[in-house]
């Protein structure tokens, strides 16, 4: 056995109640003039934080969208400059997150993240901003987070509709971190303990919103995919969501639970071994994970179709056309536009997908 994995370097601190921990984890990085991100949804625990940090609070900056559009992005930046921000606070989903990462990318400021959502950009290098309708991805390790702290009481409130796609956002990333570029013995462990805790826990959370126990073990698995995301690379099913929300603007999570099914039915004749991994993770016993995938989906009741995201049939052509010119070329079956087309059409139509 041979590979290289590299390790990204992070503090964690996971467990209900655990945001008390917020000062400390400033105090350890030194931070004295905090440029604190609240997303306005989970505006109690800002409150909490800014109150925790008192004095130290230079900018407490409440907007936060998602694929952060340039605008917002240079806005806060200028604010981190004109405040002499030295630490970057973020309490919310991966759009807070991505806003704290925008900031880093230019400022070189260390970020404590709080996330209260699945989506797993705290423990990536990889951070976007949005503008021309054109997402531009790139990676920084200046960007990850030095301190994460994981505290599911944050995650009680999140309304059934954001956590369940929110959800099949982390499952992707341990899905395709089973055959992205950099994958290795290492992620494929952490990948597959990432599907199986989602897998096992998603049902009970999205039928009982408040089960802490459920709660936790859903973020955990969230953890697992942002790492295993983290220590590889977005690949054919994620690039695709890129363009659908770069172009269209559909809601980031939401496209992950309609094409994840969808882009793993294209692939799997190309990944024999890695689909039977994916099937015991997922615990299909027909050893059908596009289909185990849909299933989840459909019990999950994520949206399964791309006509209830808000795009049109219309846009589908460019939508292919777009996605061809960005999936990696290493991508683990060849292809051509016309068969991202038929993905994508099968995506809108929202059919049970079939491997092949
Ligand atoms: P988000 O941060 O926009 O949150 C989704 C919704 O949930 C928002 O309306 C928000 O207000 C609400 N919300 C958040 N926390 C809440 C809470 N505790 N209670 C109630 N409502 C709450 O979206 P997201 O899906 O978390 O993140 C998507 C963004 O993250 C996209 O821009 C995506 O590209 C990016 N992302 C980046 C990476 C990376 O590695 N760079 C990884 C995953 C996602």
């Amino acid at each position: 056995m041979q590979f290289t994995y590299e390790a990204l370097p992070q503090r964690v601190v996971f467990g209900p109640g655990k945001r008390s921990e917020i000062v400390a984890e400033v105090d350890r990085l030194g931070g004295a003039r905090v440029f604190l991100i609240t997303d306005r949804a989970a505006a109690a625990p800002g409150d909490e934080a800014a109150a925790a940090l008192g004095e130290r609070v230079a900018v407490r900056w409440g907007e936060a969208i998602q694929h952060v559009p340039e605008d917002l992005a240079a806005r806060a930046r200028a604010s981190a400059t004109e405040s002499n921000a030295d630490l970057i606070v973020t309490i919310g989903g991966g759009s807070s997150t991505g806003l704290g990462k925008a900031i880093a990318a230019s400022h070189n400021l260390p970020i404590v993240a709080i996330p209260t959502t699945y989506a797993g950009s705290e423990q990536t290098t990889i951070y976007g901003v949005t503008g021309n309708r054109h997402k531009e991805v790139g990676k920084n390790p200046a960007v990850l987070p030095k301190a994460v702290i994981y505290d599911a009481e944050l995650t009680l409130g999140l309304p059934t509709f954001i956590t369940g796609p929110s959800a099949f956002n982390a499952l992707a990333h341990s899905v395709e971190a089973l055959y992205a570029a950099g994958c290795n013995p290492v992620t494929t462990a952490l990948a597959m303990d990432g599907v199986h805790a989602i897998n096992r826990s998603l049902p009970t959370v999205m039928a009982e919103p408040s089960n802490l126990e459920a709660r936790g073990e859903l973020l955990y698995g969230a953890y697992l995919s942002g790492m295993a995301l983290g220590a590889t690379a977005a690949a054919f099913h994620h690039k695709i969501c890129h363009v659908l929300g770069g172009a269209f603007n559909l809601v980031h999570a939401d496209s992950h639970s309609v094409i994840l099914p969808h882009a793993i039915a294209f692939l799997a004749p190309a990944l024999p071994s890695e689909m039977r991994r994916l099937a015991t993770a997922l615990d299909v016993p027909d050893g059908d994970p596009a289909g185990g995938l849909w299933d989840l989906a459909v019990a999950s009741q994520v949206p399964t179709t791309l006509e209830a995201l808000g795009l049109k049939r219309d846009d589908l052509p460019e939508a292919a056309h777009r996605a061809f010119s960005e999936i990696p070329h290493d991508a683990p079956r060849e292809f051509d536009e016309a068969d991202i087309l038929r993905l994508l059409t099968n995506a809108f139509e929202g059919t049970r997908p079939v491997a092949g």
